[in-house]
């Protein structure tokens, strides 16, 4: 029997998830088609929204905007589907060398930090070495990523929007009014596949630079209850805090399908290492997952419509931050797709 769509969607990753809900409160029919497999970069992320990040401890113009508007959706869905997804976390972030600790100082009493920096602390147990000083960075969230997208699915099915299958790009039919998989028809299809998107010939040309990533459960020999930040992470899993995720390295490249979620004993001594010489922390492996991060080469993900085919679209590149990000701009796009209102240059410049 055929079935007629507003839009089709393929990957039920946090992009294609929230996006079909988006859609699909607003009245719209939509499918959701995944393949299930076991690298998407959703399936291992940590869910940390970290508001202030790297070596330059920066933050975004954009931050509390997307930060506001992710919280706000996160809310919504936990009331939907009657589950805890989103957390409040605390955060000591350590500070490995002067020209770090400069660089807080800097920032911390610029308007853009203001909510987001807290105060500093000579030493902090259980960092090892406090040489430069930790600090605290407050309204860092946690988002539940398994949670939410076992139960998005469940919804999505009770709303006869989802379909497990791999879709082959050789199978779908674009024409100017109309898309055909087989028995499927839609007006439009939305490309939401993660670092796999590297195989589908619409967006092969995208500028995306991979980055695997892999994470450790562990046991604690001492409960935490805050994220520890040295670069690498740690973030307390359980009420109790003996658990804990410990996260994560980054290998850049090009995987394979079977590399992407091939857990590497490199990437697990390094995490350990890395622990070792940062906290006074003992931890035994729980368990070990790997995926694939679609970072873009530039700074903004690629979002809207083929240069040839306007009903084939695009909306990935979220890199390491699509907690925050994700939330934002399927907001943007969902206005986009049901009122036709522009989207920002950024997203569209590379399609
Ligand atoms: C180790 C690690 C830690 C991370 N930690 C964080 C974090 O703490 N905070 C944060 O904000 N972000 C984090 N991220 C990044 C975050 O996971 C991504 O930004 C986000 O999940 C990307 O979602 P996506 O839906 O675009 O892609 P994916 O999650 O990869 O989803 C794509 C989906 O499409 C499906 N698919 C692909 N091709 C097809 C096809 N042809 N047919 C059918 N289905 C298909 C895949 O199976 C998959 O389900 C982390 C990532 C990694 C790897």
């Amino acid at each position: 029997m055929s079935q007629t769509y507003d839009s089709i969607i393929i990957g039920q990753g946090l992009a294609g998830s929230i996006l079909a809900y988006r859609l699909l409160i607003s009245g719209k029919k939509v499918l959701v088609i995944d393949n299930q497999h076991h690298g998407s970069s959703s399936k291992v992320a940590a869910g940390i929204i970290n508001p202030i990040t790297g070596y330059r401890l920066i933050t975004n113009v954009l931050l509390s905007k997307q930060r506001e508007c992710s919280l706000r959706l996160y809310k919504e869905l936990e009331k939907l589907l009657n589950q805890k997804l989103v957390s409040e976390l605390k955060q000591f972030r350590l500070l490995k060398s002067e020209e770090q600790a400069s660089f807080w100082e800097k920032r911390k009493n610029h308007s853009t930090y203001k909510d987001y920096a807290g105060d500093s602390f000579s030493s902090f147990e259980p960092f090892l070495k406090n040489d430069f000083g930790v600090v605290e960075i407050h309204k860092t969230l946690r988002i539940h990523t398994s949670e939410l997208l076992l139960n998005l699915k469940q919804w999505l099915i009770k709303n006869n929007s989802y379909l497990v299958q791999k879709i082959h790009h050789h199978k779908i039919e674009v024409s100017t009014n109309k898309i055909t998989i087989g028995q499927l028809e839609s007006q439009n299809i939305i490309f939401c596949e993660g670092y796999q998107v590297r195989h589908n010939p619409w967006w092969k040309h995208l500028p995306f630079k991979l980055s695997k990533g892999e994470i450790l459960k562990v046991e604690l020999d001492r409960p935490i209850n805050a994220m520890l930040n040295w670069r690498q992470w740690l973030v307390p899993d359980s009420e109790s805090g003996k658990t804990a995720l410990l996260g994560a390295n980054y290998e850049w490249g090009e995987f394979s399908n079977e590399d992407a979620c091939n857990v590497t004993s490199e990437a697990r001594e390094y995490l350990m290492m890395r622990l070792a010489n940062n906290t006074k922390l003992n931890a035994k492996l729980i368990e070990q997952t790997a995926g694939v991060r679609p970072t873009p080469t530039h700074r903004y993900p690629y979002i809207g419509s083929h240069k040839e085919s306007s009903n084939v679209f695009c909306f990935n590149g979220f890199g390491s931050k699509g907690c925050l990000t994700i939330p934002y701009y399927s907001s943007l796009f969902a206005d986009h797709l049901i009122k036709n209102t522009p989207l920002p240059e950024d997203v569209t410049r590379w399609l």
